[in-house]
Formats: structure tokens, C-alpha cells, sequence
């Protein structure tokens, strides 16, 4: 039997925007702005991709539109479209909010993407993306008409920005009546980045679980959430204690707000709060996740504690991403989830005694070649400088460092009688043309072991430099035995003689 359900788009309450004062409509002139706070994005939360997208009309800009400097989205997207406020279903950016993202589609039938929505006076000026701003600017004529639709990559963040709005409205409800701490702002960062509330001061483990479990009770019984608007009286507005830095504490409207209208954001029995955010109809699903500590902020004279939140969307994005983060590491370690710490700890412990071992035996082995070295040079009958070149095979990520071990070594043992002149080299197992070749010169005589280094450079193409007793350097290539190894014998044969 087929299935007979259908899927309903989703829609926005009739009770949850109310317009509270007897006196107070919206506008229907098409031509006149809508006054912020009675926007259709600001009546109609719940999101669509593409219902009932609204006729827009282009009109141009009373004014022109400054370029904000270090405004790279200024560059990208160098199309701006002006069109009343009145109809326009995208949330526009501010207060704290940042701006929806969408569609648009000229009557043509060719879509662009909006990647911002900024309001300039009573005009919503649409950012597009556009690939040639002169071509693509005669679909965008006044009196053009366009349809304007959030697109799924839109609803998404709209629904995104709607979870983490509402829940700082609880959240900052329930921590200044249970703790009396005053939000003193908040930041909707960008997806899937936790949210934070700025506090003046840190909170304990405990606190942070007593407001988090009073939030949830909420959130689980699905307390509604409604908005309440009426003409704006400034009069009436009571003066907001200011802290030192000029930041209002608690529930106030911005000083450079504009709108004619006054816009509350109810949640039931818990938080009235000025806002002109797109918000949730009810705190239903909106599970609130208090990362369990502050972070402390040190500015020049205030100290305040940022307290990190997750909900919604941006809840599952974290759970799934820090699942499979400890899944992957699980798998990796051949354990289950809960033993994870265990094993890291372990096999960083493991670790540490690993690298002290071979440290080690690189003193030993070093030891001991140095020991080789110095017998070779003991045996030799004739009384003339002693000369050497010892190439080795490395994959050390120092292999320099274990060539100067055995060149430390040979230089405590060997007596001040026994003139000396010492090349090593070592190069990794597996070599390519960009391989990397270290080279170490050391001996009794300075001016031999400046003379050598400048040698190598000359006649392998060594890059180095040096002081004193040392010179090392490094050779890019293929580190072949016939031809490198056999012109340092040659440097070597010479150096004897001079
Ligand atoms: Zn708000």
C-alpha cells in the first residue's frame, strides 16, 4: 500500500508575533519601507527553501553605498541590489545576528547567490556573487523584477543562527536570576563554532551544571517562545546602569536604533528581552550543551569569563564531529571508546621512554664509533695530519645531531698531540633528487676545516658555513658513493699535503 503521508511545509504560529499596541500596523504601500522590527523575516521565523518567495522590485540606492575598506567581501561580491525592506523575507543583519544567505532569481530565470543581506535606511541591499559584475548588472535594472528564496544552504543557517539565538536568550535569563550574573554580550560565531555568553566573572563546574540541568527542564517541557511588539517610546524607556567600558548591562535597545517600533522576545515565565533576531517559536529540541568551563579575559581593566554554548544544529554538528574524532582515535589504538585516555596516556608514556632509550644508545654507538675512529688514527705510523671521511646511512630526523655526538666524543679523547681533520656525512635510505645529504667537518687545525667546507661547496655543491673547529652543511641530491664520496677522499688527499 502506498504511503499516504505528506510532508508539511513548516509554518510559523499564528500566536507567535503579536502586535500589542491597538494603534500599531504594518504598512501596505509597497513603495514605503517596512520600520525594522515589523519585517516579514521578523514575523515569519520558521524557514522554507522556496515557499512563497516574494516579488522583489530593484530600486536604486538614494545614496551610494561607501566601500568599507578591508571589506574583501566588497570585492567578491561588487553587485549590490537595493529593494524595500517591505517584502523582503531575508533576515538582514545586526544585532549580533549575522545575515541569512539565499537565492536570487531574475525573470529570466537566471539565480545568483546572495551571500549577504546588510540594511541601508529603510532599503535591504542584497550582496550577490557575481561572475562579471558589467554583464551581470543589466539583469539588475530598476524596475527589474526578482524573486528572493533562502535555498537549503540558507534554511540551514537560518535555522542555525534561530537555535543559537533563542538559547542565549535563555541562557542569559537563567543566569542572571539564578546566579545574578548580567550578560555583557555574546557572539554568534561562525558555524560549527561553540557560541559564548561574556560574563563578568568565571563560573564553578557546578554552576555551569545547575544552570545547564534548569535550562534543559525548560527545554523539555517546550516552553513557548513569542514575540511582542508596539510603537516605540523613548520616553518611557528607563535609563540602563552602563559599565565603565560604556557596554549597557541587561535588557536595553542598542542606542543607535532606529526603528519605530519596540520588539520583545518573550520565552514564557522566563525572559522578556528587546531583540531583532529570528528566533524559535518554542525552546522545543533546542537541548543547551555548556562547555563545562570558562575561559578567562584579561582586558586593560576589567576582568570577564567567556561561557561557551552549543544547541540545536550546531549541538548535532559537535556530537557527530567529536564522535568520529574519538571513533577514528579508538580505532587507531584497537580499543573501545571509554579506554581511549588510558591508551593515549600510555602510548605517549611509552613514547618518552622510547626516545630517552634511543638517546641512549645514540651516546653509546656514537661512543664507539668515535672509539674506531681514534684506534684508525693511532695506528697510523707516520707523523702528518690525520684525515677521515665517514659516511653513514640515516633516517633520523637529526641525523646532524648524531654526527656531532660522535665528533664531541672524538674530540674528548683524542690527545692535543694528534693533528686531525674529520669529514662525516650521512644520507636517508631512500634518496630522490630532493633528498637531503648532512655534511660535518671537525679537526685540530681551523684554517683546514674553513679550507675543507670551502672546498665542498666548490666541488660538490655543499651549502653550509661554519665557526671555529665546525663546519656542516647541507647537500640536495642523490649521495652517490663514486662521485661525493670520492671527491671528499680527494679534498682529504690534498689537505694532507698542504
Ligand atoms: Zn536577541
Amino acid at each position: 500500500m502506498a504511503a499516504t503521508g505528506l510532508l508539511l511545509l513548516p509554518t510559523t504560529p499564528p500566536s507567535y508575533h503579536r502586535i500589542v499596541s491597538p494603534t500599531l500596523t504594518i504598512p501596505t504601500d509597497p513603495q514605503l519601507p517596512i520600520p525594522v522590527g515589523l519585517l516579514a523575516c521578523q514575523r515569519k521565523h520558521l524557514p522554507s527553501p522556496a515557499s512563497h518567495p516574494p516579488t522583489l522590485l530593484i530600486t536604486p540606492s538614494r545614496r551610494p553605498i561607501p566601500p568599507r575598506a578591508r571589506d574583501y567581501h566588497h570585492k567578491l561580491h561588487d553587485l549590490q541590489i537595493s529593494t524595500p525592506t517591505a517584502k523582503c523575507e531575508e533576515e538582514q543583519e545586526g544585532g549580533g545576528q549575522p545575515s541569512d544567505i539565499g537565492i536570487i532569481t531574475t525573470a529570466e530565470g537566471k539565480t545568483w547567490d546572495i551571500t549577504q543581506v546588510k540594511r541601508h535606511g529603510g532599503h535591504a541591499v542584497h550582496y550577490i556573487r557575481v561572475q562579471n559584475s558589467d554583464s551581470d548588472a543589466q539583469y539588475f535594472s530598476q524596475g527589474a523584477k526578482v524573486t528572493v528564496a533562502l535555498g537549503n544552504d540558507g534554511v540551514n543557517r537560518r535555522y542555525d543562527h534561530m537555535s543559537m539565538h533563542t538559547s542565549q536568550h535563555l541562557l542569559s535569563a537563567i543566569l542572571e536570576t539564578r546566579l545574578n550574573l548580567p550578560t555583557l554580550s555574546w557572539s554568534l560565531t561562525t558555524y560549527p563554532a561553540p557560541c559564548y555568553v561574556e560574563l563578568p566573572r568565571s563560573m564553578s563546574i557546578e554552576e555551569i551544571t545547575a544552570i545547564q540541568d534548569e535550562a534543559n527542564r525548560l527545554v523539555f517541557e517546550g516552553r513557548k517562545v513569542h514575540v511582542e511588539v508596539e510603537e516605540l517610546n523613548r520616553e518611557q524607556e528607563s535609563d540602563v546602569p552602563k559599565h565603565e567600558s560604556g557596554r549597557a548591562v541587561g535588557k536595553t535597545l542598542p542606542a543607535d536604533y532606529t526603528g519605530g517600533v519596540k520588539r520583545v522576545v518573550v520565552i514564557d515565565g522566563v525572559d522578556r528581552n528587546p531583540c531583532c533576531g529570528t528566533h524559535l517559536p518554542s525552546l522545543h529540541n533546542l537541548q543547551l550543551f555548556l562547555i563545562p568551563q570558562t575561559e578567562a579575559l584579561s582586558r586593560s581593566s576589567t576582568t570577564s569569563a567567556r561561557l561557551y554554548f552549543l544547541s540545536g544544529p550546531r549541538l548535532i554538528a559537535h556530537l557527530t564531529s567529536s564522535h568520529s574524532l574519538l571513533a577514528n582515535t579508538a580505532a587507531i589504538l584497537s580499543c573501545g571508546a571509554p579506554l581511549v585516555p588510558d591508551r593515549v596516556g600510555q602510548v605517549v608514556d611509552e613514547r618518552k621512554k622510547a626516545e630517552k632509550r634511543v638517546e641512549d644508545l645514540e651516546l653509546e654507538l656514537a661512543k664507539s664509533v668515535a672509539e674506531d675512529i681514534l684506534t684508525e688514527a693511532c695506528d697510523q705510523s707516520e707523523e702528518r695530519l690525520f684525515v677521515k671521511h665517514l659516511h653513514r646511512t640515516d633516517d633520523a630526523a637529526n641525523a646532524l645531531g648524531f654526527l656531532s655526538s660522535v665528533s664531541f666524543s672524538f674530540s674528548n679523547t683524542v690527545t692535543e698531540k694528534l693533528p686531525y681533520l674529520l669529514v662525516m656525512t650521512s644520507s636517508p635510505s631512500s634518496q630522490t633528487t630532493s633528498s637531503t645529504s648532512v655534511v660535518l667537518v671537525s679537526g685540530s687545525d681551523e684554517q683546514k676545516v674553513k679550507t675543507a667546507g670551502e672546498r665542498l661547496k666548490t666541488e660538490i655543491g655543499v651549502k653550509g658555513g661554519g665557526r671555529g673547529p665546525r663546519w656542516s652543511g647541507k647537500f640536495i641530491g642523490v649521495w652517490k658513493e663514486g662521485r661525493e664520496d670520492a671527491a671528499i677522499e680527494d679534498i682529504l688527499r690534498a689537505l694532507v699535503n698542504e
